[in-house]
């Protein structure tokens, strides 16, 4: 790197000690930025967007800084709102704590969930994302099994526990070739070396926390396919926590209702579920049979328009299925035009021989009350309808259907 260059790189404080949260610094430059400053210092505590980490928060002399990043210089830009910033002023910077020891906890954690994934699962790393609540990271395998995720979890969390010291160290290449390393980048020089005990050793200019047991819970939450690779989704400390409260609450809640151990609710909730589908199925029977039985009288009573009998009925089911047999039994066995209705569906049937056209009619009725709906000329219908204005629609489509029929 030509010498120019170098002498205007930041100093990164953070590499040095990651709990500096409070420094002063000399202005190099300063521009404004739409209505923000980029602010270069000639060392900062603040860390940078990089390596799948959050930037840190804070303010410089008390104006908030809501963005850091570093440019291709190995400078560091911080945006500033407000203020003045001229070259060789002292600035004071205030990084944002709880923020930074939180993207701290996640990062490392993210540092030994990578190697329990080699170790316990032989599965590498290729990238990593951290984000305020939900962290990722992409591994080099197309299939894992929950047993999998299960050991793995317990080998990172195993880790925390044994509080290990992390430490941080700078190191040429040729040093690196004894070491277990397991990600070693492209770049060219000295590199900084994370290590955490003997467990971990990985090349990073990240923050990362002293000792494992500050990270607390690591808990993965979910895993999907991508790419040919496996993305996983996990948490780590304070919000691992809230989330285990929250299902705890979920499941609890479900338990005393479902009147079950939680370990049992997945096969209760499916006994429940097939048999709702069941007693859907036979009402729909029994509502089918009754019909029928009715239809002589049904008919008889109905409005005629001509030679067609109108049956404007609420079935008191609003199984779809309900709807459509019972309107074509009425069609298929009359010259008569049906409009069944119940909750928020609406359905018309026409026979063949009625002269109506079930699918237009419908359209009709959609355009006029701002409705979805459609059918082909013989059944038709509507869905989504605010059951409180449902009467209104039914009178609107007899009225239609007396009109047209008429013709
Ligand atoms: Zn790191």
């Amino acid at each position: 790197m030509p010498e120019g260059k170098n002498r205007i790189m930041t100093r990164k404080l953070y590499q040095d000690d990651a709990y500096l949260f409070v420094f002063t610094a000399e202005v190099l430059e300063c521009r404004a930025r739409d209505n923000e400053n980029e602010v270069i210092l000639d060392a900062t505590a603040f860390y940078p967007e990089s390596g799948g980490q959050l930037y840190d928060l804070g303010s410089l002399d008390n104006h908030a800084v809501v963005n850091v990043y570093e440019n291709d210089r190995e400078q560091i830009i911080h945006l500033v709102q407000d203020g003045v910033f001229r070259p060789g002023q002292t600035v004071a910077g205030k990084i944002d704590q709880a923020r930074r020891l939180d993207n701290m906890r996640k990062h490392t954690g993210q540092h030994i969930l990578s190697q329990a994934f080699v170790r316990a699962a032989d599965a590498r790393t290729v990238s990593s994302h951290l984000s305020d609540i939900e962290c990722t990271i992409e591994l080099a395998r197309e299939d894992l099994t929950p047993e999998d995720f299960d050991r793995v979890e317990s080998a990172a969390n195993d880790i925390v526990r044994q509080n290990l010291t992390v430490t941080t160290s700078w190191y040429d290449r040729e040093q690196l070739q004894t070491m277990p390393i397991r990600k070693i980048p492209n770049r060219e020089g000295r590199l900084r070396i994370v290590r955490i005990g003997d467990f971990d050793y990985t090349a990073c200019g990240g923050t990362h926390c002293g000792h494992t047991g500050e990270i607390g819970l690591i808990k993965i939450i979910g895993s999907a396919k991508i790419r040919g690779h496996i993305r996983v989704t996990f948490l780590v400390g304070q919000p691992a926590l809230t989330d285990y409260q929250q299902k705890h609450r979920t499941t609890a809640e479900l338990s005393a209702r479902l009147t079950c151990h939680h370990t049992d609710l997945v096969e209760v909730i499916e006994r429940k579920t097939d048999q709702i589908i069941s007693s859907r199925r036979e009402t729909a029977q029994l509502r089918n049979q009754l019909f029928e039985r009715e239809l002589p009288e049904i008919m008889n009573t109905a409005e005629k328009v001509g030679a067609v009998g109108l049956v404007v009925r609420e079935t008191g089911s609003d199984d779809m299925k309900v709807l459509k047999d019972q309107a074509l039994k009425i069609t298929g066995e009359y010259t008569a035009v049906a409009v069944l209705y119940a909750d928020d569906k609406l359905l018309v049937a026409s026979s063949k021989d009625s002269g109506l056209h079930a699918g237009d009619l419908i359209r009709h009725l959609a355009e006029r009350h701002d409705l979805k709906g459609g059918g082909n000329p013989v059944l038709a219908q509507c869905g989504g309808i605010d059951p409180a204005r449902m009467t209104d629609i039914v009178e609107s489509t007899v009225q239609l259907i007396r009109e047209r029929l008429d013709r």
